[in-house]
């Protein structure tokens, strides 16, 4: 099967419904494709689980996209891009399994982030989750009711993780950050000059409320013979046990680049390296929301909405939101201080700690490799179906091997697909 249009937009998140929208009202002919069974992306993930307040901005958002004329083709995911201007999905939700090449004349890549991950004892236990990952699917209709939960590791996305979990009934005990209490005042300082995200943050902590909050606290060991039963935490004095039936457990986040990797983009500390108009070193390829930087929902909507108008020809309407644009930049930065990752969380892995959890492989197994690709060949560390999108990150924070290729299919297709598309060309090994 294949199809062409003007605009293509891969991602159908904050940023990705943004562009796909501007560049739609902007009179472009757009196709908006994603993974995912509905457009909305990690933050507004389809919830059958939990009751939502209404969000307004949510609303228009979606409003926007349905009068846009955008099209939205929901559970196709991109795995390969054959030929110059084409990208290959692949549907493999229902009865049948579909691919298709979609021809473009502009791309705009929102792709989003995923959390990364960081191998202690016990993490490969089951009922340790990621924390995105189990509210992911608890929205999706997972019962957390009653359960007993510890919230761990780092980053902004802990508070609300913690929130919606209670209100979806868990009984989320303790939220275990590891940035310390210095560093989150710090960061509070500065939210001050952004006071929508320093009330929000506050709303989060008191949804989670009942929950104790611990800065500079971070797990140790997860316990458990067959399923987690209890965490072990350490506040760098003290080390104690607490029992749980669920660990949602995430070390920040980091961004999905392969598919920009794939296409030749430059990138610029891990994330995608755009001008002030979004455009990627490709001239027709542009990137917005989470893979140009960390920065939240409000930040995607806004390098979404100027990808959009890039893509439409719009440039000079693009690069007149630089300076919003700029204001979320110095977020980002803070973002990365306040939550940077301490020694000791890099240190947590035994020598029989799993790493690569597709290929079983434990952390004394890739010591004494020069970078990735030589621990990829010498150990199969990253070549099982994640394709090294939860131990690439992590042996990046470990060992500081950048991920350094990126090869088709991004994830893992079936056999007969690969054998009924077109050949691409060959390439250089
Ligand atoms: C697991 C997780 C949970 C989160 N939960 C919250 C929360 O509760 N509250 C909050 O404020 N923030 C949350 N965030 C942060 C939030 O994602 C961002 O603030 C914001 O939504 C980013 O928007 P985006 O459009 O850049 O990316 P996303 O919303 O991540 O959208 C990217 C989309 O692209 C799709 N995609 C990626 N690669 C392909 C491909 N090859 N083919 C097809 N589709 C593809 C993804 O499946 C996804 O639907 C979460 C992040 C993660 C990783």
């Amino acid at each position: 099967m294949s199809m062409d249009t003007e605009v293509l937009v891969v991602g159908s998140g904050p940023a990705g419904i943004a562009a796909a929208a501007t560049a739609a009202t902007h009179g472009r002919e757009v196709l908006l494709l994603d993974d995912n069974p509905a457009p909305g992306g990690q933050i507004w993930r389809d919830a059958t689980a939990v009751q939502e307040e209404p969000d307004e901005v949510k609303r228009k958002t979606f409003l926007t996209l349905r009068v846009s004329g955008a099209r939205i083709f929901s559970g196709w995911r991109v795995f390969d891009a054959p030929r110059a201007g084409v990208l290959r999905a692949i549907n493999d939700g229902g009865a049948e399994i579909h691919a298709i090449d979609v021809s473009y004349e502009q791309l705009v890549l929102a792709t989003g982030a995923r959390e990364r991950f960081l191998p202690f004892p016990g993490w490969t236990l089951p009922g340790v989750f990621g924390a995105g990952g189990l509210e992911a699917l608890a929205r999706g209709g997972l019962s957390v009711t009653g359960k007993r939960i510890v919230v761990a590791g780092t980053g902004p996305l802990l508070l609300p993780v913690a929130a919606h979990l209670r209100q979806m009934g868990g009984r989320v005990t303790t939220v275990a950050e590891q940035a310390s209490r210095r560093q989150l005042a710090r960061f509070s300082t500065f939210l001050s000059s952004q006071p929508r995200k320093l009330i929000e943050g506050l709303q989060y902590r008191a949804a989670s409320g009942g929950s104790r909050y611990r800065p500079g606290c971070w797990p140790v060991a997860a316990l458990g013979t067959d399923k987690v039963e209890s965490i072990r935490l350490t506040d760098g004095d003290r080390t104690w046990e607490e029992p749980c039936e669920l660990l949602a457990c995430g070390f920040h986040l980091v961004p999905n680049t392969e598919l920009a990797v794939l296409l030749g983009c430059s990138l610029r500390d891990s994330f995608i390296e755009v001008d002030d108009a979004q455009r990627t070193s490709i001239s027709n390829v542009f990137a917005a929301g989470e893979p140009t930087g960390i920065a939240g929902m409000e930040s995607a909507l806004l390098t979404g909405t100027m990808a959009g108008l890039a893509a439409a020809g719009k440039l000079d309407e693009a690069k007149a939101l630089l300076p919003r644009r700029q204001k979320f930049e110095r977020f980002a930065a803070r973002l990365k201080t306040a939550f940077a990752l301490r020694p000791e969380v890099l240190a947590l892995a035994q020598p029989d700690t799993i790493v690569c959890r597709c290929e079983d492989v434990t952390y004394d197994s890739l010591k004494g490799y020069e970078d990735w690709n030589d621990a990829k060949r010498q150990t199969r560390c990253g070549m099982g179906p994640c394709q090294g999108r939860v131990c690439g990150p992590a042996t990046e924070a470990l060992f500081g091997w950048p991920a350094s290729s990126v090869r088709p299919p991004l994830f893992p297709v079936p056999l007969s697909v690969m054998g009924a598309c077109p050949n691409r060309p060959p390439q250089k090994q």
